[in-house]
This record gives structure tokens, C-alpha cells and sequence, in this order.
């Protein structure tokens, strides 16, 4: 493991471009491939919160008052720095949150990096309605402003990833910023909260530390924040929208999923397995888009198992900093437990085809998991997963299959592998998720609005709209006749 990635880090706060550490409880922090501790900090209290917030609505005025091209260039040398630090985040990254390297190095890191460049850049791009007479001798102009004061909050899977999609198209509109990172991971973001005290203005950028019962309940209740921008679990997106409601204010709520993929006889199976089992298993199927869930026809039931099944168990287990691992820990013992806990209550119909227990290592891995025999009422099919298990549903119609597909109460993503074009439009029309995928699954990118549908949550990050949502919109009427 490499420990220089944590020498010159200490997980405190930035309040007002002051580094403190919180005064609450201490927090210590693990390495998931080892179960060790790594770093230990001390929680935010209420009135650190409130700091923070205070020095975000004093900065903010400032930041707004600044040309789109100048906080773009801002947010550019940002993400220059940010590029020259990439060794070392990627290690903090792989450090607390248990990601493989490689796919560290070689997939998320380079899409944050352009998730970066590309919300430096929307900073200038703001889009509005033009400017006329919609009565007789008023000239009326439309402008989109901020909203003030941001609140991130963000989990455990994909920290960095999560703080960036928030905080940069955040400050691309002209808001400040309060992000406070899941407490299990806050590595890789205080890193990134060093680089850009640097070189942002004093206030612009702030960050608590601490837990979400506490320190995120503060800051999703305070009367001060604006919107609060939330990615992590269906019951904790409840207790933020119920925390909005109060103010009332805005909020972003990126929450829980089990998506379906559809499989149609007509499907290339092949390569519908090899993306079943690179997309399921990412991150550790950690990962609230993973392909997860199969519903497949039941004609080529078993050959897609087989096929799947063998690729599978060539997917390569092992330390976080070994080039050649593709699958790393569960975030936590809790979070395995959990993930455990859904395999233990499987009903009698279900078989664990491959996988289901722990690999002889140390920390908090369990072996890639597949499971056949699936029914639509099954807990496993009925609640988030997140961890390394692909189910396997059958169906005999297309309306038997959408059925299932869209029978959960959640409505993040799905896709549909088939080769008829027109049922691959049917089901883009009638699949019940914010983001659907025709023979592929997993592609995102910051030009496109990610989102959910149902319990998935709503607002969306990404593309033209998931700045907007940064935005709030004024008409102006001037009446232009004597
Ligand atoms: P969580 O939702 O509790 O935590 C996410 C973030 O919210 C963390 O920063 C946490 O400190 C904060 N938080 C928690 N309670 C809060 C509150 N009352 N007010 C404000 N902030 C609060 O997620 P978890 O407990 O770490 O994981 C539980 C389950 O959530 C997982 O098993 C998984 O199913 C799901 N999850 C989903 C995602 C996703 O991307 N959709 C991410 C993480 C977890």
C-alpha cells in the first residue's frame, strides 16, 4: 500500500480559507482491502456548520460578481492542478474506499478529470430565454442567477467522483459551496479541498467533516444553505427532503437503484455477458447504476447463465494496489453484512450459482456472486444490492418482462439488449428509469443528465440541466413606451 498518498494530509475542516480540526467525536477511518485504520479525525459540531455555511454565504456575493470567463478560468487552473495531483488522489481513493487500482487509474480517474474540464468550462454556457416583448411596450429579459449557498453531501462509493459533480457545476453558476463527505471516505475530496483553498478565493470552497446523523443533518437543516445536493441511500434522501421541506429549499436527490437488463432471445449474448459482468461487478457492484439484475428469456436462460457464469469466475480478486485486480472490498463489515444479510434470507426457489462467501483475504471482500431461480417478489430483486451479485430473472413474453423490469420502487437505470429496433424503442419508451441504455449499460458522462425517477429521487447532475438546477431564474419586465 502506498502511504506516502497520506504524508502531508490531515482530515480537518475549511471554513473561510481556515484549516480546523471539528470539535465533535473522533471518527477513525479504514482501508477496506485491510480493515486497518488509516486516518482518524474529529466530527463537525452544529456551531462549525455553521461557520462554514456563514463563510459560503459571505464569499458567495464576490463569486458571483465575477465574469463567467473569469470563474472558468478559476475553475481551469483548478482542474490543471487537480490533473497535476492525479497520482496522488487516485491513491487516497483506492485508500479508503477499496478501489482496484487499475480501474482507478485507468477509467474513473480520466472521466473525472474530463467530468472536470467540462464543468469548467459550462461556467460560460449558461443557457436563457431571449429577451422581447411579450406585452405591448414591455421589454421583459430573463436571468439565470445562483442560488447562493450550496450543501453537498456525498457517500462512500464514489467519493471524489460524487464531490466533483457537485461542487464544480455549484461554482461554474456562481454559488459557493459546503461539501461534506461521507465519513468513511473523506480522503481523496480534503485533498482535492487543499488544491482548491490554493486557488480559489477565501470562503469559496469549505468542507466539514463528520457524520450524517450529526454533521449532515446540521447542514441539510440549515435555514442558510440554498439547495442541498445529495447522493446515497433512499432513507437518508427521505431525511434530506424532509430537512428541505422546513426551509422550504431546493434539493438534489440522487438515491438508491436495482437495474434491470433485459435480455431478449435476439440479444448478442456474449457480449450482453461480458457487460453483465463488468457493469455489475464494478466498484464492487457498489455502484447505484450497476447491472445487477438480469431478466432474461427464458430460451437462452441457460446459455446467458453459462456464458456469464464463465466470465465470472475469471474476474480476479485480490489487494486494492495490485495492478491486476478487477474486484476490491465492500466499503465496510456493516456494508458486507448487509449484502450478506440479503444472501442468508434467499427463499428455496434461489440458487447461489457461483460466489456467496468470503475470499481467504483480509478486510471486507466476499467472492463475485451470481444467483439463478429469481422471482419479482424476492427481497433480492425488491432492494438495493450494492455489492459484487448479479441475479438472474426469467421471462416468456415482452410485456412479462417490462413487468419485471419496472416492478421495484425505484427508477434509476435500466437497459434492454435485443436486435429489433422497434422493441429496443418500446422499451426506451416504457422503461420506467431516468437513464436506459439499448444494448449497453453504465455510459455516463458530465454532457448528460443523470438522474432518477421514483424512489431514485429527482433533480439530475450533468448536461445543461444539471447546471441549471445550480440556478435560480428572474424575469424582468422594463416598460419601454413613454
Ligand atoms: P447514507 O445515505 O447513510 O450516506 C450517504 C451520505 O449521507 C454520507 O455522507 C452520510 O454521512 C450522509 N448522511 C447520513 N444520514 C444523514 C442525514 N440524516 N442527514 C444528512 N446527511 C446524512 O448511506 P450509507 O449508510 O453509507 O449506505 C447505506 C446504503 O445506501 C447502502 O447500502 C446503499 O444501498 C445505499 N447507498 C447508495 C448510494 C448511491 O450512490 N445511490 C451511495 C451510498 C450508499
Amino acid at each position: 500500500m502506498s502511504t506516502n498518498a497520506l504524508s502531508d494530509l490531515t482530515i480537518a475542516n475549511l471554513i473561510g480559507g481556515a484549516w480546523t480540526a471539528g470539535s465533535g467525536e473522533p471518527i477513525d477511518v479504514l482501508n477496506p482491502a485491510t480493515g486497518e485504520v488509516v486516518a482518524r479525525f474529529t466530527a463537525s459540531t452544529d456551531a462549525e456548520v455553521d461557520a462554514a455555511v456563514a463563510a459560503a454565504r459571505s464569499a458567495q456575493p464576490g463569486w458571483a460578481a465575477l465574469t463567467p470567463g473569469q470563474r472558468s478560468a478559476m475553475l481551469h487552473r483548478l482542474t490543471d492542478a487537480f490533473e497535476d495531483h492525479l497520482t496522488q488522489l487516485i491513491e487516497l481513493e483506492v485508500i479508503d474506499a477499496g478501489k482496484p487500482i487499475e480501474a482507478a487509474r485507468s477509467e474513473e480517474f480520466p472521466a473525472l478529470l474530463d467530468a472536470m474540464r467540462h464543468f469548467a468550462g459550462t461556467a460560460r454556457v449558461l443557457s436563457g430565454q431571449p429577451t422581447g416583448e411579450y406585452a405591448e411596450g414591455v421589454t421583459t429579459t430573463v436571468r439565470r442567477e445562483p442560488l447562493g449557498v450550496v450543501a453537498g453531501i456525498t457517500p462512500w462509493n464514489y467519493p471524489l467522483w460524487q464531490a466533483v459533480w457537485k461542487i464544480m457545476p455549484a461554482l461554474a453558476a456562481g454559488n459557493t459551496v459546503v461539501i461534506k463527505p461521507a465519513e468513511n471516505t473523506p480522503l481523496a475530496t480534503t485533498r482535492f479541498a487543499q488544491i482548491a483553498d490554493d486557488l480559489l478565493p477565501d470562503g469559496v470552497l469549505n468542507i466539514v467533516q463528520g457524520l450524517g446523523s450529526n454533521t449532515g443533518r446540521s447542514l441539510s437543516q440549515h435555514p442558510d444553505v440554498n439547495l442541498v445536493s445529495f447522493t446515497g441511500s433512499v432513507q437518508t434522501g427521505r431525511a434530506i427532503a424532509h430537512a428541505v421541506a422546513e426551509g422550504p429549499k431546493r434539493a438534489i436527490l440522487e438515491l438508491g437503484g436495482n437495474a434491470p437488463v433485459v435480455v431478449f432471445d435476439d440479444a448478442d449474448l456474449d457480449r450482453t455477458a461480458q457487460t453483465v459482468t463488468e457493469a455489475g461487478l464494478y466498484n464492487a457492484g457498489q455502484e447505484c447504476m450497476a447491472a445487477t439484475r438480469v431478466i432474461v428469456s427464458e430460451t437462452v436462460a441457460e446459455a446467458f447463465t453459462h456464458k456469464l457464469l464463465e466470465l465470472v469466475r475469471q474476474v480476479t480478486v485480490g489487494d486494492t494496489f495490485d495492478d491486476k485486480t478487477v474486484l476490491g472490498p465492500l466499503i465496510s463489515g456493516r456494508q458486507r453484512e448487509r449484502v450478506e444479510g440479503l444472501l442468508a434470507r434467499l427463499p428455496g426457489h434461489a440458487t447461489i450459482a457461483h460466489g456467496g462467501v468470503r475470499p481467504d483475504l483480509p478486510g471486507f471482500y466476499l467472492e463475485p456472486t451470481v444467483i439463478t431461480g429469481i422471482r419479482q417478489d424476492d427481497e433480492i430483486v425488491q432492494e438495493e444490492i450494492f455489492g459484487p451479485v448479479i441475479t438472474i430473472q426469467t421471462f416468456t413474453t415482452e410485456t412479462e418482462a417490462l413487468h419485471y423490469a419496472n416492478g421495484v420502487r425505484f427508477g434509476l437505470a435500466g437497459s434492454v439488449w435485443t436486435r429489433d429496433v422497434a422493441r429496443a424503442l418500446r422499451f426506451a419508451k416504457d422503461l420506467d428509469f431516468g437513464n436506459v441504455w439499448v444494448n449497453t449499460h453504465l455510459i455516463v458522462g458530465p454532457d448528460l443528465p443523470i438522474g432518477g425517477f421514483n424512489e431514485s429521487g429527482y433533480g439530475k447532475e450533468g448536461g445543461a440541466l444539471g447546471i441549471e438546477e445550480f440556478t435560480r431564474v428572474k424575469q424582468v419586465g422594463i416598460q419601454i413606451t413613454d
